[in-house]
């Protein structure tokens, strides 16, 4: 398990940083720092904000990047995810489902299901080519390590998952939008027979935390115009740029 004992050296690193490397920043709360995605607070100054931010400076294992064409690595993946009431919030940054049930699976151990969000444009770019969305579904094991699958989305046909409730998503930050009569099965969601791009990052947004299993879908799907307008009449640009690879390698994973 190489990439284990690698994912436990960045989180010590990072650790280490967070000991050392921010001591000259004003301390302030993260609750009471606002970040954003351009201007003063945007993600260039996101490590200068506040101490518990430091790792968007000065980490070394940091996401989005650019993912390009790995080795094949073999790791079995498992995907249980089961039909969840539609739970949205806007909250402030994008839109966010928060799931109710589900787990993704990595060789054996299981990572809860906690939530799905949207950027636009895509935050992880393929050989340079950024896409018109990105879809994170973020999880997490028991011992609190997350891990991330992304869907990559361009204009196109209509996509039939966010058909089910693109139309009413909450506009204003705080908002929440709610039904037991719309249920989720984000597994209509994926591509069919993509290979995954698979690397060791962090959270795209503050605090930027390292030891995040990335894992993202090579083949995109798509959304109409008029989907993409509804999000984007509510989110346009909340994106992290890419961070550098350093010595990380992108593996290809076959589910
Ligand atoms: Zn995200």
């Amino acid at each position: 398990m190489k990439n284990k004992y690698l994912n436990n050296l960045f989180i010590s690193l990072g650790l280490l940083l967070l000991l050392v490397g921010c001591a000259s920043h004003p301390t302030h709360s993260p609750e009471n720092v606002h970040w954003s995605y351009d201007g003063d607070t945007g993600p260039n100054q996101w490590g200068g904000l506040c101490d518990e931010y430091c790792l968007a400076d000065e980490g070394k294992a940091q996401s989005p990047v650019d993912l390009t064409q790995g080795d094949t690595h073999t790791e079995s993946l498992g995907f249980d995810y089961k039909p969840s009431m539609l739970n949205l919030v806007n909250n402030g940054h994008t839109i966010q489902q928060n799931m109710s049930g589900g787990s993704f699976t990595i060789d054996g151990e299981a990572y809860k299901f906690l939530q799905f969000h949207f950027h636009s444009a895509s935050e992880h770019t393929v050989a340079g080519k950024r896409y018109d969305m990105e879809i994170h579904l973020v999880h997490q094991n028991d011992e609190g390590e997350y891990a991330v699958l992304g869907v990559l989305l361009e204009e196109g046909e209509e996509n039939a998952f966010l058909k089910s409730f693109f139309d009413d998503l909450p506009t204003q930050a705080d908002q929440v939008v709610k039904s037991d009569e719309v249920m989720l099965d984000v597994s209509e969601l994926f591509p069919e027979n993509s290979p995954l791009f698979t690397y060791w990052g962090s959270l795209t947004t503050p605090p930027c935390t390292e030891g995040v299993h990335w894992y993202i879908f090579q083949k995109p799907v798509t959304l109409s115009t008029a989907q993409l307008k509804s999000f984007r009449d509510i989110y346009q640009g909340n994106f992290r740029p890419v961070r550098d690879l350093n010595d990380r390698k992108i593996e290809m994973v076959q589910p």
